[in-house]
Parts: C-alpha cells; sequence; structure tokens
C-alpha cells in the first residue's frame, strides 16, 4: 500500500517538476508598409506571413487583458501570442485592414493622443481606429508625446517632473476613454521602451500594466510595469529567426541587477546579475548570453548568473540570454536586461 502511494506520488510529481514553464509572448509591430523606415517596418506580406503562422502552428493570439488573466493561473497554456502595434501609424490601417478582418486576432494598438491631433494626416484617425476595434483592436496608451519621459529638464526638481509625466500618461487616457466612449483597458507602452523606477511606480500607482522593449516572454516573475515584448519588424521580421521567439519560454528571473535601466554616462562596464530560480528544466550551465554582437560568458553559481558588459555603447542597448528546454526540444527560455547610456549632456538619440 505504501510502495503503491509513493508510485503514484511519483507519477503526480515527476511529470511537473520536469515541466517547462511557459509564458506570453508579445510581439511589436510599429509601420505596416513598405515606403516607411524599414528598421521599424513589416511589409503587409510579411505581417500576414507571421499571422499564417501563429493559425497553422496552433497558437492561440490572446488581447493584453487576457494575458494578464491566465498569467495569474497557476498553469498557463503554452503557445499564447499577444499583438501590438505602437504609435498609431496610418499605414496600420491602410495596409493592415484586409489582414485584420481576414484573422479577426485580438491586437492592440498603442496610440499618442496629443501627436494624433497634432499632424493628423500621419496617424490612424479615431474614426479609423473605433472601425479596427470591431476587429480585434484594443486602443491603449502610448502617452501623450512620446518624449524621452525619463529625461529631467536643467533645473526640473522631481516633483514637477513627475507631475508632467502623470499629466502625459492620465490625459493620454482621458482622451482615449472619451474617444472609445468608455473605460478602456489602462495598457501602457512606454515610448522608446525607456523608464526608470520612478516612472514605473507613477504607472503602477495608476493601475497601468506597462510594456517596454526589451525582448523575451511575459511570465510568472515578469513585473507589471517591465513587461517585454518581442521586436517583430525589419531583421526580426524574418520567420526563421521570429519563430524561435514566438516558441520561447520565459527565463524565470526573479530580480535582476542594475535595477535600473539608466546607467552613469561614464561607465567602462557594467555587472549584470539575474537571480533565477533553477529547476530540472532550467539549467544555468546551459545558458548563453549575447552583447551587441559578441557572445557573453556568464559566470553561473547556484541562484543565478553573473556577466560583466564592456564599453557600453551611448544609446540603448540590451543584452540577451538564452537557455534550451531540457523537456520541450528546439524551444528556449529567454530573457532580456535593457539597459540605456546618456552622453554627458545625460541625453541618448532616438
Ligand atoms: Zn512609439
Amino acid at each position: 500500500m505504501r510502495a503503491l502511494g509513493f508510485g503514484l506520488l511519483w507519477l503526480i510529481l515527476v511529470p511537473f517538476s520536469h515541466a517547462a514553464e511557459h509564458g506570453v509572448v508579445v510581439l511589436q509591430y510599429h509601420h505596416v508598409g513598405d515606403d516607411t523606415p524599414r528598421v521599424t517596418s513589416v511589409t503587409a506580406a510579411e505581417l500576414e506571413q507571421h499571422f499564417a503562422y501563429l493559425k497553422e502552428h496552433d497558437y492561440k493570439v490572446v488581447s493584453l487583458t487576457e494575458a494578464k488573466e491566465l498569467l495569474a493561473q497557476e498553469q498557463v497554456p503554452d503557445k499564447l501570442v499577444s499583438i501590438t502595434f505602437d504609435d498609431g501609424w496610418r499605414n496600420v490601417y491602410d495596409n493592415g485592414l484586409e489582414i485584420f478582418k481576414k484573422y479577426r486576432y485580438p491586437f492592440t494598438i498603442f496610440v499618442n493622443p496629443y501627436l494624433m491631433e497634432q499632424t493628423p494626416r500621419i496617424y490612424m484617425s479615431w474614426e479609423q481606429l473605433r472601425e479596427l476595434t470591431e476587429y480585434g483592436a484594443t486602443i491603449a496608451n502610448h502617452s501623450q508625446f512620446h518624449e524621452h519621459m525619463t529625461w529631467r529638464d536643467i533645473g526640473q526638481d522631481e516633483a514637477a517632473w513627475q507631475q508632467r509625466q502623470l499629466t502625459a500618461i492620465v490625459e493620454a487616457q482621458r482622451v482615449i476613454d472619451d474617444e472609445l466612449g468608455s473605460p478602456q483597458p489602462r495598457l501602457f507602452a512606454y515610448p522608446y521602451g525607456e523608464y526608470d523606477a520612478k516612472l514605473a511606480k507613477l504607472l503602477a500607482e495608476q493601475d497601468f500594466l506597462a510594456f517596454g522593449q526589451h525582448s523575451g516572454p511575459w511570465g510568472r516573475y515578469t513585473k507589471a510595469t517591465e513587461i517585454p515584448r518581442f521586436p517583430a519588424s525589419a531583421n526580426y521580421a524574418n520567420l526563421d529567426t521570429l519563430k524561435t521567439k514566438i516558441g520561447s519560454l520565459p527565463l524565470p528571473v526573479t530580480a535582476h541587477e542594475p535595477a535600473e535601466m539608466e546607467v552613469a554616462s561614464d561607465v567602462e562596464e557594467v555587472n549584470v546579475r539575474l537571480h533565477i530560480a533553477v529547476s530540472d528544466d532550467v539549467q544555468l550551465q546551459r545558458i548563453n548570453c549575447f552583447y551587441q554582437g559578441d557572445v557573453i560568458q556568464p559566470n553561473v553559481d547556484d541562484e543565478g548568473i553573473e556577466l560583466t558588459l564592456s564599453q557600453p555603447p551611448i544609446g540603448r542597448s540590451r543584452v540577451n540570454c538564452t537557455l534550451p528546454s531540457r523537456s520541450l526540444s528546439g524551444r528556449f527560455y529567454w530573457y532580456s536586461v535593457p539597459l540605456v547610456r546618456p552622453n554627458e549632456q545625460g541625453r541618448w538619440p532616438d
């Protein structure tokens, strides 16, 4: 009887202890077209190819709100994907409408209401955005002005900075809610994917989920104001590489250092530490990290990894770490740490 009990326990526990933990892969797009900056564009043909791939390979496309609810459950199903578009470019409507109608996937468009008002010609109109909601769109917040929100003006005190950013967030949401006719899900995409602890706190206090531009799936340890997304435009649009990201798993990083994205302008090297919940499926000896086209060899211990990045460039950069799953062949855990190094004036390019 006792042996049978242990046998049953073994049957129950072993499959779970080896099981990979799933997350939600959020894809990030900007322009849809072939006459816009390639670095932030997919062609309509590429977008359709991505959408067809998700369908053919049984991915479930969920809204960001559904993704949040599924992640709150104990067992997240495999193969969840969310789709996002930043800035609300008019070409998303012009070149994407037929694709959205055909697939009827949920997707989110992050808009800057003030900029839409200033230069309506290049952005979708509210009427077009409302039309897209009939085919799966959620309209969400990308701030009023699309500024580098962490920049402080010379002589600006913290209270004044905070008030300006709070207004940029809250006022944008007010316009969105008014134009859509009801309170919309509180979803925010940081302009340029840039944030710091104070900006994240402002968004948390306003009950927003906030999305960056560092890559990796959204998993149970992801902070609600630091949600990663995979860029899917330009060089990243190629399905040969994109499908690895679409199939990726969230590396269970419980914390990372440095906690702030911005490093000192005169920094020569940056030490990065990832605290990782290891398991039978997550074996740290198998981890690989990449920075600026180089492979970085991390030091591995029982609780995580440490690596040194030398000569970070002025501006944004990110270190990516991947680790093959033992239980799911061909599948990789993924985590990315965003960094930004200012110049001596505390600024960096778009
Ligand atoms: Zn943007």
